[in-house]
């Protein structure tokens, strides 16, 4: 059998239960769901989409929350990557 290749766009580890997260303004004061930080308004925070649930919802996060978070990903990412042969 013919090998094939894969189809559709390629799937992110990121892109599953939790969105993209992306840079967004702060139009009404919101706290870090995280540590709680006041996000003021006119300020701008990271805003995390939760998918996967009947309404759409999100989470944002300060940036040292999401530094923090970015660094998690980085290590876990590391260590899955180590799934792949050493030769590749
Ligand atoms: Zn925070």
């Amino acid at each position: 059998m013919r090998k094939s290749s894969p189809r559709g766009p390629t799937p992110s580890l990121i892109g599953g239960a939790n969105g993209r997260p992306k840079r967004v303004d702060v139009g009404k004061l919101s706290h870090c769901y995280r540590c709680n930080k006041e996000l003021p308004k006119g300020t701008s925070c990271i805003e995390i989409p939760q998918l996967g649930q009947a309404y759409s919802t999100s989470r944002r996060v300060c940036d040292e929350c999401f530094e923090r978070i970015l660094t998690k990903t980085e290590d876990d990412l590391e260590k899955i990557r180590e799934l792949l042969p050493a030769d590749r």
